[in-house]
């Protein structure tokens, strides 16, 4: 039986989609505009752009549909009064050409919108990528047995690293207002209940989808599809043809998170709308208590004396762990 958007009474249009946390049937129009409204609402709740003055805002790209969505949807809302700026970082991904296919797609987006795109490479200033942390892990898990010496972590935990550093320091070098990252919904879920399960109160005590910067040289950075799920990210993509990378990073597959993430949707699938209606519940009704009730917030107020990046030691976690990965490249010969 054909389904009728139910966009109040007045839509008289076949549904194609059903938003799964309130079960309302939309039209390709009314879901469209559905997801940019609460994209919108995220924006306005947050006042990330003044009237007066300039915003300059800066987008986090990967060439997926996450960040895709987001310019799409930034550059659609806001025509006028926002000056958007791409960056995506050049993490040497080689499997299947994963990094160099997403940099060509986002730069492509970006060129198609008239939005100034740039593009930082990790080897280049760091000396290693994403495949270096690969193959030294190859190594040393392999080396096990005769050191245990040298530690290391899952690809992932570097790349987080590099892409948060590099991010931020580009955003504060370059006057940056704010930073947009595309995080969704269902990510978002997934790490919320792996940093609980962890009891990671580091993590379980941090605002949620807004987090607003009181030091210098740190951005402020906003997620503006924390509430949108990653199928509904899909369908927007694939409802205005917004070009994305289809594939998986090929390093995805080993993320801690994976199992979780595959868990959560099965749980969705008999308690519609679990995803947001965890995050919002966190959000407003524990995260607070957890904060208010952990002891006083550590504030970055020194300066890192290699990078000038704000931190609580003398030298930051990110010049520690770069200077401490080239030292066991270069043990390894790589
Ligand atoms: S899956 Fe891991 S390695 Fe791949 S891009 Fe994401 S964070 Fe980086
Ligand atoms: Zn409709
Ligand atoms: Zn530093």
């Amino acid at each position: 039986m054909v389904k009728y958007c139910k966009f109040y009474r007045e839509c008289k249009s076949k549904a194609v989609y059903r938003i799964p946390h309130s079960n309302l049937a939309l039209c390709k129009d009314h879901f469209l505009a559905n997801v940019e409204k609460r994209v919108q609402k995220l924006i306005q709740k947050s006042h990330i752009i003044r009237r007066e003055g300039k915003n300059k805002i800066l987008i986090a790209l990967s060439g997926g549909k996450d960040s895709q969505v987001l310019l799409s949807i930034m550059k659609k809302s806001y025509p006028e009064n926002i000056e958007l700026h791409g960056l995506y970082i050049e993490l040497g991904i080689s499997d299947e050409n994963y990094s160099k296919d997403s940099g060509i797609i986002a730069q492509s987006l970006c060129d198609k919108l008239n939005i100034p795109f740039y593009k930082i490479d990790v080897k280049l200033l760091n000396g290693f990528n994403i495949d270096d942390i690969h193959i030294l892990k190859q190594i040393i898990e392999k080396n096990k047995q005769i050191s245990k010496d040298d530690q290391i972590r899952g690809e992932c935990s570097y790349c987080g690293l590099l892409k948060r550093y590099h991010i931020n320091k580009f955003a504060v070098d370059n006057d940056f207002s704010v930073v947009l990252t595309g995080h969704n919904l269902t990510d978002e879920a997934t790490s919320l209940v792996n940093n609980f399960f962890n009891i990671d109160i580091g993590f379980l005590k941090k605002p949620g989808y807004f987090i607003e910067s009181k030091t210098k040289n740190l951005v402020s950075r906003l997620k503006p599809l924390f509430y949108i799920s990653e199928e509904e990210i899909a369908m927007y993509a694939y409802l205005s043809n917004i070009e994305h990378l289809p594939t998986e990073c090929p390093y995805s597959a080993q993320a801690p998170n994976i199992k979780i993430k595959k868990t959560l949707l099965e749980i969705e699938q008999y308690r519609r709308g679990n995803m947001i209606s965890l995050l919002r519940r966190y959000y407003k009704v524990m995260q607070p208590e957890i904060k208010n009730a952990s002891s006083a917030e550590k504030h970055l107020d020194r300066i890192c004396a290699l990078c000038g990046s704000p931190t609580f030691t003398k030298i930051c976690h990110f010049c520690k762990t770069t200077e401490n990965i080239l030292e066991t490249l270069k043990k390894y010969n790589i």
